[in-house]
């Protein structure tokens, strides 16, 4: 009889399908089809690259099992299997699981820092909808409208898409990203692999009761995607995925603070999140605080709907790097500018703190973090544990 063993899998109903693990993998054991991102057990050797690369955190899934899942099994799976109950007899091959427990622990702590770490939903978020469509039978969407939302001037060219889905259901929540499959083969032959976008209008609809969806989408230099979704014109059709994400999602409880942090296009969650609060929340609410950071105002999306927001709904930090006549500063700096207002937000125990955009921020905020949690006279990383193992912490950086 085969002993136990642990197994490495991926929650297929948290993925995005970013595909990042399996582009980092050094052993080529990760893998995917139309329908999931899966890994080889007879290929992975627990080395642990693939695990701070990992936005959302679904890579962080063990089982001890009798035989390992096959990859045909996982390509198959809708959801991850429950821990198998273990009569455990042999106790050579318990000693060795609970000492392969131990280093994976241990590489993992070391791989969380920095990382998306496991994420939980809030307590309080409605079901998600995931994994509706994939690359062997994405939807068709058209394009309703393709919006320059920075200045002319500014040479950041992010894009305010709206995809029309007509007739075909797509159920959405804020903070659910889609895949883009851009048209055409790589060079090895290979269709495309979808890109990831967040989704940035509320559940609704970017116009209230219509079935339509907006995403935020910044023209890169030489970018496959970007540039084929910057350039498409209204009617055109588009090849989408999704939707994926099941942890990065709003609280349904009106009381609860969003306090919400990014940079660039990471801003697109949150704009789901606010137009979605103002849409069903009146003036008892939790209230929501945001640190935006950009270079300079003309590169901010949606600065001036923004602005619009009633102070009694979002208080917004709009933080320049590049700002004429300014100095540089990055969200972490007006987060510990801020530090009086965030330390009152940290021992809120409705406060959920949601990190979206440049992976290179997360640095900077969990040192601003650690400073203003020491004011508390508590850790910072045992903070963010707890409230990541509460629905309250959400990362998604890239
Ligand atoms: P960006 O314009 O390159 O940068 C936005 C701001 O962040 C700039 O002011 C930049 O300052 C600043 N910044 C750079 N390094 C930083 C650091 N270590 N700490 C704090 N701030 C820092 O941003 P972007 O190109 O829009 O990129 C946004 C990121 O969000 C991308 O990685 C993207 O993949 C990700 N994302 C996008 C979506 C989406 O739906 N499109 C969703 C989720 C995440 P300087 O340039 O002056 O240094």
């Amino acid at each position: 009889m085969n002993k136990p063993l642990k197994q490495h899998l991926i929650d297929p109903e948290v993925c995005i399908r970013c595909y990042t693990c399996e582009m980092t993998c050094p052993e080529e054991a990760i893998l995917h089809d139309d329908n999931n991102v899966v890994v080889d057990a007879d290929k992975c050797n627990f080395c642990m690259d693939c695990i701070p690369v990992c936005p959302t955190g679904s890579i962080d899934e063990w089982r001890v099992v009798q035989d390992a899942y096959s990859v045909d099994d996982q390509f198959g799976f809708m959801e991850l299997p429950e821990q198998q109950e273990f009569s455990q007899t042999n106790t050579e091959a318990a000693t060795g699981i609970e000492a392969l427990d131990d280093a994976i622990a241990q590489l993992l702590a070391e791989a969380h820092q920095g990382a998306g770490g496991k994420a939980k939903a809030p307590a309080t978020a409605s079901k998600p909808t995931v994994n509706m469509y994939t690359l062997g039978k994405p939807a068709t969407a058209k394009i309703q409208g393709n919006y320059r939302l920075t200045e002319n001037a500014s040479d950041t060219d992010v894009r305010h898409i709206i995809l029309d889905f007509g007739d075909l259901k797509m159920p959405v929540l804020e903070g659910q990203s889609v895949g883009i499959i851009p048209p055409g083969k790589d060079e090895k032959g290979n269709p495309h692999l979808p890109r990831l976008y967040s989704i940035s209008s509320p559940r609704d609809g970017e116009r209230a009761q219509y079935n339509n969806v907006s995403l935020t989408i910044k023209r890169e230099e030489n970018g496959l995607c970007s540039n084929y979704i910057c350039d498409l014109e209204k009617g055109a059709e588009v090849q989408i995925t999704g939707p994926f994400g099941a942890t990065f999602l709003m609280p349904e409880d009106p009381q609860a603070h969003l306090l919400m942090i990014c940079t660039g296009t990471g801003s697109a969650p949150m704009r789901g999140f606010t137009m979605r609060r103002q849409r069903t929340t009146g003036a008892d609410n939790g209230g929501m605080t945001m640190f935006f950071g950009a270079r300079n105002a003309q590169s901010l999306p949606y600065h001036g709907p923004l602005k619009k927001v009633p102070a009694s709904l979002l208080k917004t930090h709009l933080v320049y790097s590049r700002a004429e006549g300014h100095e540089k500063e990055y969200v972490q700096d007006r987060i510990m500018a801020e530090q009086d207002s965030v330390a009152k937000l940290l021992q809120n125990p409705k406060t959920h703190i949601y990190i979206c955009g440049l992976r290179g921020m997360e640095d900077g905020v969990d040192k601003a973090m650690t400073q203003i949690a020491q004011s508390l006279g508590t850790e910072w990383v045992t903070l963010r544990d707890e409230m990541r193992e509460d629905g309250r912490y959400h990362v998604e950086t890239y």
